[in-house]
């Protein structure tokens, strides 16, 4: 079942759990090699979420983020495939037909694979909003088997950007080059621009699968300032306070 709800700035905001599970062999690495200069217990294991985020709004509804998709996706090769992203939807009384807009905040495998199915979009009435940036950086089966099918239907922004009132894009490269996040009032769903809580004790931690750790680190200081409560997509909690919580070093 999903999480609960909240409102925030008059939006609903309804995390959904696509998956769980250990990252796959082939690109899982002992946590201070993921995250170097972190500290960790001796036996500390990473166990991802993988959520992606709801919002309804004056009777738009947006979906942040797709998650890992089903058997044959992208991402099966080191996500816990298939994603029930979908089930997670229908219990909260929303159909395929009925998302309006997808935001994908990047173009990994275990965020976007979900918004298509054999080769179909599987949200057929949505514009699926992504960065500029990360359109031109995308390659191999991400860009065959995901980008290629949605074309019609792709929404590129260019940087920060209000899409909906109450709801607004904020460009965080970093981990990818067009990583974006979503802003609702002082909550942001923050996509992989954190992976870890360690990165909330200390956002300086660089993650080992940013493609630009130094630059990711200045996005997520910079979200970390203005977020009260941030919705990450990799930790089990699905909202997390920031500032009464966590000092914000500053580099
Ligand atoms: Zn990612
Ligand atoms: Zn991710």
């Amino acid at each position: 079942m999903p999480y609960e709800s909240k409102i925030v700035a008059g939006v609903e905001i309804t995390p959904l759990c696509d998956a769980v599970g250990p990252m796959g062999t082939r690109i899982s690495k002992p946590l201070p090699e993921m995250f170097p200069g972190g500290s960790f217990a001796d036996d500390a294991e990473w166990v991802l979420h993988f959520h992606c985020y709801l919002l309804r709004a004056e009777g738009r509804t947006v979906l942040v983020d797709t998650g890992v998709g089903g058997t044959d996706s992208p991402a099966a090769e080191w996500a816990p495939v298939p994603g029930h992203l979908l089930t997670e939807l229908a219990d909260v009384g929303v159909g395929p037909d009925d998302v309006d807009v997808v935001v994908l905040t990047h173009l990994h495998s275990d965020h976007a694979s979900g918004c298509v199915e054999a080769g179909v979009p599987v949200f057929p009435n949505a514009r699926h909003v992504i960065q500029q940036a990360e359109l031109d950086w995308v390659t191999g089966p991400m860009r065959q088997d995901v980008v290629e099918p949605l074309r019609d239907s792709i929404q590129v922004v260019n940087g920060d950007e209000g899409l909906l009132p109450g709801i607004r894009i904020v460009h965080a490269p970093g981990h990818t080059p067009g990583h974006q996040c979503v802003e609702v009032g002082d909550h942001i769903l923050t996509g992989d621009a954190l992976h870890h809580p360690v990165q909330l004790a200390d956002p300086t931690i660089t993650y080992v699968y940013d493609e630009d750790p130094e630059q990711a680190v200045v996005s997520r200081l910079a979200l970390l300032r203005r977020a009260a409560v941030i919705a990450p997509g990799h930790f089990s909690q699905a909202f997390v306070p920031v500032r009464s919580t966590y000092p914000v070093r500053s580099i």
